[in-house]
């Protein structure tokens, strides 16, 4: 069975501005022929409805960012501007990921990637912020369970930057395990060890708060000692990928040292845990990622391992230094999780 893709001109059609990082070439350098494969097909992207949105987001902030279609100049904040078609990108982009899910669920795909923008994870339930407008990954899993009737679903997040709005949906909620690596302190300020979700979904937010100029090898260490046993152990139906590429060495805003073969290594492992506990139900969607060639090469290696093919060597990086950091979420997560 084929590995499906979303990618689609139309993601290029919201704009935040010249100058701005989030811009439509990250796209753009993926149409060129990046992500073709012999074994690889096109889903086509449906938008997303209001029904589809309010799963996850409030009723009233869909209809806020619906009256921005047509405006040539709007801004939620700062980091979060848009313009005339940045709202039906919006609901290509999560819709995107509806398409790609209910492919997988069908077995029409055996996994997937979806290079959609803007991105998803800092929306939160009722405001856009840190470029995000509507959480693509959250009514991802939020569909998952409510239209496929699935009862566990993981969702790691490696972007550099903490998936605030992810975190916040599913805080009370098992039906989703949230797991975060990322800079911290750094934006949007969330994602602290102790945050680990409350009532009935304590335990199943995981944090892995990194210092800045992590690289391959502590990523890897991560995967291996906190994030493969903790997802075999919650034996996830689906899994998701908030795969932002802002780790990347070469990116311009995330200060990590993460290589193409790191992120590659990162999506077989995942990969390997759908394949052992989810019947291979695997999809990555992009997230952020500012350096054009990086999030090109990067997008590559990841569908590469959806693909099946040979995990690449990493270039050499110095020891990890993860050690005391991956300890202390040992020592909080060991009383939900078995290391
Ligand atoms: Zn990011």
């Amino acid at each position: 069975m084929k590995t499906g893709i979303v990618l689609d001109q139309r993601y290029m059609n919201h704009d935040p501005g010249a100058r701005h990082p989030e811009r439509p070439e990250r796209i753009g350098v993926l149409l060129d022929g990046a992500l073709e494969r012999a074994n690889v097909t096109h889903v086509e992207p449906r938008p997303a409805s209001g029904d589809d949105i309010t799963l996850v987001h409030g009723e009233g902030h869909f209809e806020q960012v619906a009256r921005t279609q047509g405006l040539p100049h709007f801004a939620f904040d700062a980091d979060t501007p848009v313009s005339s078609r940045s709202f039906e990108t919006a609901c290509l982009a999560a819709g995107g990921v509806l398409a790609l899910l209910d492919a997988v669920m069908a077995g029409t795909v055996r996994n997937g990637f979806a290079a959609v923008r803007p991105p998803g994870h800092h929306a939160e339930r009722d405001r856009a912020m840190g470029f995000c407008l509507f959480n693509n990954v959250a009514i991802g899993a939020a569909h998952l369970r409510a239209r496929h009737g699935l009862e566990r679903v993981l969702i790691v997040d490696w972007d550099v930057h903490h998936g605030n709005g992810t975190q916040h949906v599913f805080a009370r909620d098992p039906g989703a395990l949230y797991v975060s690596l990322h800079r911290y302190p750094f934006y949007p300020g969330t994602g602290a060890l102790d945050e680990i979700g409350s009532g009935d979904g304590a335990g199943f937010t995981v944090n892995l708060p990194f210092p800045g100029g992590f690289g391959d090898a502590e990523y890897a260490e991560a995967f291996a000692t906190v994030i493969e046993p903790i997802a075999l152990a919650y034996a996830p139906e689906f899994v998701l990928i908030s795969a932002g590429f802002d780790p990347h060495r070469r990116d311009p805003l995330g200060g990590m040292e993460v290589s193409e073969a790191g992120f590659a290594a990162m999506a077989r492992t995942l990969i390997g845990v759908a394949e052992r506990v989810a019947g291979g139900r695997c999809v990555a969607v992009l997230e952020g990622g500012y350096d054009l060639r990086a999030t090109r090469d990067s997008a590559r290696a990841v569908l590469d391992q959806l693909c099946g093919e040979p995990q690449p060597t990493p270039p050499p990086s110095p020891p990890s230094h993860a050690r005391p950091i991956l300890d202390a979420v040992r020592r909080l997560q060991g009383a939900f999780w078995k290391f």
